[in-house]
């Protein structure tokens, strides 16, 4: 029995106080705070009160409570490393931001700034004003603006243009994103009456025309983000809603989700990613967000008709809905990069995008090479050509090539990949039969050490 909890046998009565407990937790992990430690232990306590288990002695105890303690008092989101291979992973934050932007998100919290001051006046400025310059710019629109994520600008454009009144959307075009995010609950709190139109796999113009009626206030087209539809199927496309719009002096508003404003159709991503192409088409307003294909921050932007933004500006929703210094910052830094070609590169998710197969293999030989050299008993690594999906909701069964480091024998695939999950910082990888597989399209060169090492820890013997 450990001296330092001084308990009786009894499973019940042996509990330590929560004092011994947090003692015990200190001296074994010095540096955690006492107010983790103490909500450690007392989550621990009643957890053994709660739930009598003989076989938890007292070393296993300060153990588990320590790690608890140390868990709590971790800043999150904490970084891992992405071997997933997929570039908008939408648990793993999706875009990870620019350095450039990361700085200018940095610089913009630490001290006062002009956000909402005209130095050269010095009155009062637009928040907004040099933002919606660049982006108005790259968009090709007449305005812009940017709000807190896409389904803010949703909800922002629903409750400015149709409030209290008809929203006509194709019944194929329901979808759900993930996290929540339905478009039908969406509309239904933005107060718009959902008009649903077609059916699930077949939706034709003259559904749109004859659910057009006095009350309609918008014909909106959203993008089918995570999901493709095949077969007898019929779409209405945006070139066609548009006309119907016009005949029948209706705006047409299309949520895009996953946008790029810049053209990746010579990398061979789909055309309709293309933000700009999608206003040319005739739309009054276009959404999407900032931290899919765009590869900035978390927002969400909004290109097109200037009667249109403006009013979505001055809607007093937009106040609760507006960006922080912080993002503002990192998304003027990210479309300023994303006007001058030669700078595309900086930003993480167009390089990673750009990448072929062949930019890739090399890394993953080299990470390879370095697994195998390392021999652990029975454990093979092998480089492997693969496919990967763009994810964060982008382009639906659009995937990419890749290079991935296959990882097979040794304790087994399942037993790795969790145990991968244990090391600092946490490697975060794929299972497929009997592989691990360790992609390396998300792997930088500078991450490699990282990973060597977490396998290595992984493959000990007392591996938890
Ligand atoms: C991702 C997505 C959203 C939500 O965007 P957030 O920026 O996560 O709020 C809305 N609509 C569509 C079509 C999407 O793909």
């Amino acid at each position: 029995m450990d001296p330092r909890l001084q308990v009786n046998p009894d499973p019940r009565r042996a509990l330590p106080s929560v004092d011994r407990l947090v003692r015990a937790i200190r001296d074994e992990a010095p540096d955690t705070p006492r107010w983790a430690a103490t909500e450690a232990a007392r989550r621990q306590l009643a957890a053994a009160r709660a739930e009598p288990d003989p076989s938890l002695n007292d070393a296993n105890m300060i153990a588990k409570a320590t790690r608890l303690a140390e868990s709590l008092a971790r800043v999150r989101p904490r970084p891992v490393l992405n071997a997933t291979g997929v570039v908008l992973h939408t648990n793993l934050g999706r875009a990870p931001m620019a350095d450039g932007a990361a700085e200018a998100a940095a610089a913009a919290a630490r001290g006062y700034s002009d956000l909402e001051f005209d130095v050269a006046s010095g009155r009062r400025g637009d928040r907004l004003g040099g933002l919606a310059t660049k982006l108005a710019l790259l968009a090709g629109s007449e305005a812009a603006m940017a709000c807190n994520n896409n389904a803010a600008a949703l909800m922002l454009t629903l409750d400015t243009l149709a409030r209290g009144r008809e929203v006509v959307v194709s019944r194929g075009e329901l979808v759900e994103i993930g996290g929540s995010f339905r478009v039908p609950d969406i509309m239904e709190r933005a107060g718009v009456r959902l008009v649903e139109v077609g059916t699930t796999n077949r939706t034709h113009p003259h559904d749109y025309e004859r659910a057009i009626g006095p009350d309609t206030a918008l014909l909106l087209k959203v993008h089918r983000s995570n999901f493709e539809q095949s077969g007898f199927v019929r779409e209405v496309d945006l070139a066609t809603l548009v006309g119907i719009g016009r005949r029948h002096d209706l705006p047409v508003v299309e949520d895009l989700g996953s946008g790029t404003l810049v053209d990746l159709g010579d990398h061979g991503l789909p055309a309709e990613a293309h933000a700009p192409s999608r206003l040319r088409t005739g739309a009054d307003l276009v959404c999407f967000s900032g931290d899919k294909l765009l590869g900035g921050p978390q927002a969400g932007l909004a290109i097109g008709r200037a009667e249109v933004v403006d009013a979505m500006r001055r809607n007093p929703l937009a106040r609760a809905l507006r960006l922080d210094k912080m993002t503002l910052a990192a998304l003027d830094w990210t479309l300023a990069a994303l006007l001058d070609e030669a700078r595309h590169d900086e930003i993480p998710v167009l390089r990673s995008l750009r990448q072929g197969g062949g930019d890739i293999e090399p890394r993953a030989r080299a990470l390879a090479d370095r697994l195998a050299a390392t021999s652990h008993a029975g454990l093979r690594a092998e480089a492997e050509p693969d496919r990967t999906p763009v994810g964060g909701g982008s382009l639906p069964g659009f995937e990419l090539d890749t290079w991935v480091v296959a990882l097979r024998g040794g304790p087994g695939a399942a037993s790795l990949v969790d145990r991968l999950r244990g090391a600092d910082p946490p490697v975060i990888a794929r299972v497929r039969d009997d592989a691990l597989l360790l992609d390396c399209r998300t792997l930088r060169d500078e991450d490699l050490d990282a990973v060597v090492a977490a396998v290595d820890v992984a493959l000990q013997p007392a591996a938890r």
